[in-house]
């Protein structure tokens, strides 16, 4: 490296490691994960060590608390070491660890298979049932405590069912974050213009590192359990404590028994041909799970066995992951092009030389923002590693720097659109640049329309990529409020649409003013205003004019409303393009106030009358508009459980000392599908 560069690395990382710190530490948003942080610091350590003329006092290498792992929860000393597992890679090392196994043992082997689920490790205490306490694995002595964190996650149960456990009791396991809930709020991102999460683990471990547990309730995270350690009774005092340890298979019915998830996934293999075929089985069927797997896990069953081959100082003897082989290829960066997004965002896009990853061809991949850029420190005709892993999109991990060419040149970020040539611009606390000409620019005008006519808009059919872009250049639309002026005459000019396609088009786009407020508030595309943000604001504001006079105070005091959005929102009402805009939508007649739907009706008399209490959130409807709906047919709903409270409706996260209590009082439990279908009607 020239010296030049050299120096120009160094002040790249030492701005990413900066931004990640300010972020993580106050922003409470886990922009990279641990491993990313902790390369790029090493990377900058190096370059210092070799290079002490750049030294800084300033850098991030230099100052105390910067380390990416530390932080504001309360580190926990773990009672019994969180071990990590040796890898295998081929089914020869598997039969080479068998080998060193029978050194020891001289009996039957009888193998567990595990999935190896691919998420966050969590150790989670019980005393007398009761969850206690939940910490990290950190770096397997300690951990942090992220005990309000855990107990939000659905499936791990506060308290243990049945009567039949131990006193004292710790349960092992992964807390993941499903693929599909992953993809859906990356996509909530995308609509809000926020940069992408990167992967389901390392989302899974953000979520349990966030400040706010309200923030990780909102995250749809599973506990999935792999171990159970009971301490033992009479030894308390827990550095000498030999827990009792049940065998393998055991641990998990046990679990299952208490109430905790077990995937029903694991199976006992009295041979290695038998875990071969477990093997060869996941390797292809793991891609059809909700979740990320990276391997499985072969365990040895037998607890007496397990004790007499012990540990090593990082992993367990009795169990190696054998790793599925990580679906990476290498290819050449072409170029790098930028797509302009509706709301003005610039990302860069690799293009890519044509690979196949995971059954599929693949020639680009988003390269998100300019951060991930020098964090790749990427060069045209760069030999770069793509990897695909179950539905995520494809995504550059690593460059062969040893592949580069003499002269290669540097991917350098653009200055202006290249829509519209308009110089780009880029706020200190965003990832992401931006084209500010909202109006004019070509890419942007077609993005927003296309974003207000998708379903979860205004939903009209019929309008191509292409036909949009036919209406913009023939000067029939400027914006999406011209589409409500267009006329068949003017429709059948353009060559290019049959008589059939237009009237369906005309019908769509009659039919879109019927639209609900809320969708049109998503649809007239607020930058980070998604789809949950759109229906709180209508919810609380039911009309375009009381959100139009809102202030600052009033907006973030709304659920899932932060200083940026409430910010954005008054932005755009402060804009007389915007306010031009939205009068003739008006005045074409879409929805601009919330109507009330009286159109469900109770079929159930017996609701009349009768009292609930109402916990937890519902995917249908928000908790306030279930209490009225139920209000509004001459239910009765109360805030707390008594023996005159009739039913208790549950949804997700549901309250669990209302739970317990219902349970006490004999009260039923509707769940929100329940409710549903036994009292109301859609008519
Ligand atoms: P590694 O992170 O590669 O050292 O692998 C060890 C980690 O794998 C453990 O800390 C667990 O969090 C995780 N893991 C996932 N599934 C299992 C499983 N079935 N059994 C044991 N560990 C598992
Ligand atoms: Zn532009």
């Amino acid at each position: 490296m020239s010296k030049q560069s050299i120096i120009e690395r160094i002040s790249t990382l030492r701005t990413l490691l900066e931004k990640y710190n300010h972020h993580y530490y106050h922003l409470d948003e886990c922009l990279v994960s641990d491993q990313e942080f902790d390369a790029l610091l090493a990377e900058l350590e190096n370059l210092e060590q070799d290079h002490p003329e750049f030294q800084d006092s300033s850098s991030p290498t230099q100052r105390v608390g910067a380390q990416h792992l530390e932080n504001h929860f309360s580190t926990v000393k773990h009672r019994y070491k969180m071990y990590s597992l040796s890898n295998t890679y081929s089914k020869e090392e598997l039969k080479d660890w068998q080998k060193r196994l029978h050194k020891h043992i001289n009996s039957e082997i009888t193998y567990n298979c595990e999935l190896k689920y691919d998420g966050a490790s969590i150790s989670i205490w019980y005393e007398n049932g009761k969850l206690s306490k939940a910490i990290t694995r950190g770096d397997g002595l300690q951990g942090d405590d992220v005990t309000l964190n855990v107990k939000t996650i659905k499936d791990v149960p506060k308290q243990l069912q049945g009567n039949n456990y131990p006193n004292l009791l710790e349960i092992r396991a992964e807390i993941v974050l499903p693929i599909a809930d992953f993809n859906q709020m990356n996509q909530e991102r995308q609509t809000q213009g926020l940069p992408l999460y990167a992967n389901p683990r390392n989302t899974a471990s953000g979520s349990l590192k966030l400040k706010d547990p309200k923030q990780t309730a909102k995250r749809a995270l599973s506990c999935l359990v792999y171990a159970v350690i009971i301490p033992s009774e009479k030894q308390r005092n827990l550095d000498q404590d030999k827990p009792v340890i049940l065998n393998q298979n055991e641990q998990l019915q046990k679990a299952s028994q208490w109430g905790f998830n077990i995937p029903n996934h694991h199976i006992l293999a009295n041979s290695l041909q038998e875990v071969h075929k477990y093997i060869d089985y996941w390797d292809k069927e793991r891609k059809s799970l909700p979740y990320e797997t990276d391997g499985i896990v072969i365990k040895i069953n037998d607890a007496e066995q397990q004790r007499i081959l012990g540990y090593t100082s990082k992993a367990p003897k009795w169990a190696v992951a054998y790793k599925f082989k990580a679906e990476k290829v290498l290819t050449v960066l072409e170029s790098v092009s930028y797509q302009v997004g509706r709301t003005g965002a610039i990302t860069p896009v690799a293009n890519l030389k044509a690979v196949s990853v995971s059954g599929s061809i693949v020639k680009r991949a988003s390269l998100h923002n300019e951060d991930q850029i020098q964090q790749l420190d990427l060069y045209l005709k760069d030999h770069v590693y793509l990897e695909k892993g179950g539905e995520i999109i494809p995504k550059i991990t690593a460059v062969d720097i040893s592949r580069r060419l003499d002269n290669a040149q540097k991917v350098e970020f653009i200055e202006n659109c290249p829509d519209c040539n308009t110089p780009l611009v880029k706020q200190e606390d965003q990832a992401q640049h931006y084209c500010p000409n909202e109006i004019k620019c070509p890419a942007q005008q077609l993005g927003k329309i296309d974003h207000f006519i998708s379903r979860k808009a205004l939903d009209i059919d019929g309008l191509g990529t292409e036909t949009l872009q036919l209406l913009l250049k023939e000067g029939l639309i400027v914006d999406a409020s011209d589409l409500y002026q267009l006329k068949y005459e003017q429709l059948i000019s353009l060559d290019r649409m049959a008589q059939k396609s237009i009237t369906n088009l005309l019908e769509a786009i009659e039919k879109s003013k019927s639209i609900p407020f809320e969708r049109v508030l998503f649809g007239i595309g607020i930058r980070f205003v998604g789809e949950t943000v759109s229906q709180n604001l209508a919810q609380h504001y039911k009309s375009i004019e009381a959100l139009k006079n809102t202030d600052f105070e009033t907006l973030i005091n709304i659920d899932d409303i932060g200083k940026r959005i409430a910010a954005s929102v008054l932005s755009y009402f402060s804009d007389q393009n915007n306010l031009c805009f939205l009068d003739k939508l008006v005045k074409a007649g879409l929805q601009f106030k919330v109507i009330e739907d009286n159109s469900k009706k109770f079929s159930n008399a017996l609701l009349k009358g009768s009292t609930f209490v109402v916990t937890g959130s519902f995917s249908s409807i928000s908790r306030e508009n279930l209490k009225k709906l139920i209000k509004d047919h001459s239910g009765k709903v109360t805030t707390s459980l008594s023996s005159k409270t009739n039913y208790l409706i549950a949804g997700e996260k549901a309250g669990d000392s209302k739970l317990s209590k219902a349970k006490k009082l004999e009260i039923p439990i509707l769940s929100e599908k329940t409710f549903f279908e036994q009292f109301i009607t859609l008519e």
